[in-house]
């Protein structure tokens, strides 16, 4: 095994984590605001990066920066990376404890350093914390639900990171090394534990990126298929949406109701109050009729101030009362200024029946309804 040292395995993955570092800049600078987290997993693998190169000069460096310095640092970098991870998922950091026990641990490692040099004691507190932090920067990520491939790298790699440390810890005390072992030794238990915590630094970024990337994604598409204005979906979602649905409910011989609903005099509400009176009520009207809606229902924004409702496995009087519920909730409004609404309201019938035809049958109701008095429903 004398073919690798340690210290050019932790010189090289320091290397990779300054790279990686840089990378996640870059990301930083690229990447939308709203994706946070991504400056302090920066700043935390160029701190890993500099405590690499210390601990790589062990033996050149004095103890003290080598061995103390460089776990203070490697510690900070540890902890920036699970700030990192919890300001990624909007998990609020608390900082001041954390820099506490930070703090304490390093002079206690300090006094053991110079004061009575301990190689057990000191490798105990390295391992014990490095598990530790390991542990609830893993934990955070689990409490997020969902799970991506991403998600997962990061947790695995820092569950990894974690038992390693236990398993080194553990094999110290069976194979009790004299109390002042060299770290660079030659067993092969101490390049393993050096080699996999130093590539774990760097599949940890890896997976950073892949998260950071995930989300980018899934703001994109949010973007690509909400409207800016009420976050109803876009008129071409709802199209793919609708042809989905209908023809998942034609396989299954269920029933689909379409609602085109569309303001009454809308147009003096711009009028009498300005523009942006009259944006407010589009996303007041969004905002009531999506909770009267069920999970599978789709609202969409069919332009200016038209909506239409996609109500998978609902049949025509169903759909009735959801139009009858919505209409009200409309009339009712208590602050002013509102808008009544009109609804067409129709359902899938023959195997015939295509997006195009539903919208047409429920912009026929939606006309009746206007001719007939407006702020009423009718079906087609
Ligand atoms: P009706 O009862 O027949 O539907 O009358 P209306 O006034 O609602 O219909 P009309 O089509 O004449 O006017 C629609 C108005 O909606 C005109 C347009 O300026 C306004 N509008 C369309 N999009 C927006 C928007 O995003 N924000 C605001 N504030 N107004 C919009
Ligand atoms: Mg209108
Ligand atoms: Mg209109």
């Amino acid at each position: 095994m004398n073919f690798i040292e340690p210290r050019t395995v932790i010189l090289l993955a320091s290397v990779m984590s300054g790279l990686m570092s840089l990378v996640l800049y870059s990301l930083k600078r690229n990447y939308p605001s709203s994706i946070k987290g991504l400056s302090e997993w920066s700043a935390a693998l160029l701190v890993l990066f500099v405590a690499g190169l210390l601990v790589a000069g062990r033996g050149g460096l004095p103890d003290l920066v080598s061995i103390s310095v460089s776990s203070f640092l490697l510690w900070c970098g540890l902890y920036l990376a699970y700030v990192g991870t919890q300001r990624f998922f909007g998990v609020k950091p608390r900082v001041a404890p954390w820099m506490i026990v930070i703090s304490g641990l390093s002079l206690i490692q300090l006094w053991f350093n110079l004061v009575e040099p301990n190689y057990h004691v000191r490798m105990a507190l390295t391992t014990v914390m490095t598990a530790c932090l390991t542990g609830v920067h893993a934990h955070v990520i689990v409490k997020q639900g969902s799970v991506t491939f991403s998600k997962a790298l990061a947790v695995g790699v820092l569950t990894f990171i974690g038992a390693i440390q236990v398993v080194r810890l553990a094999s110290s005390f069976l194979f009790s090394f004299p109390a002042n072992t060299e770290f660079f030794g030659t067993s092969v238990i101490q390049l393993i534990y050096v080699a996999s915590f130093s590539f774990s630094v760097l599949l940890f970024s890896i997976s950073t990126v892949l998260m950071a990337t995930d989300r980018l994604r899934t703001e994109l598409e949010h973007l690509a298929n909400h409207d800016s204005l009420t976050n109803a979906l876009t008129r071409r979602q709802m199209d793919e949406i609708c042809r989905a649905e209908l023809e998942r409910c034609h396989r299954h011989g269920r029933s689909l109701a379409l609602l085109m609903m569309d303001l009454d005099h809308f147009k003096s509400v711009n009028d009498s109050h300005g523009h942006q009176v009259g944006d407010r009520v589009l996303v007041n009207f969004v905002a009531k009729v999506s909770a009267l809606l069920r999970g599978p229902d789709h609202l969409g924004r069919f332009g200016g101030e038209e909506f239409m409702a996609l109500l998978p496995e609902t049949t025509l009087d169903e759909a009735i009362s959801v139009a009858e519920r919505i209409r009200e909730v409309c009339a009712q409004a208590d602050q002013a200024p509102y808008c009544t609404v009109s609804i067409g309201i129709t359902t899938n019938r023959q195997d015939s029946d295509t997006v195009e035809t539903l919208m047409t049958r429920a912009d026929t109701g939606l006309y009746r309804a206007k001719a007939n008095g407006r702020n009423r429903i009718e079906t087609a």
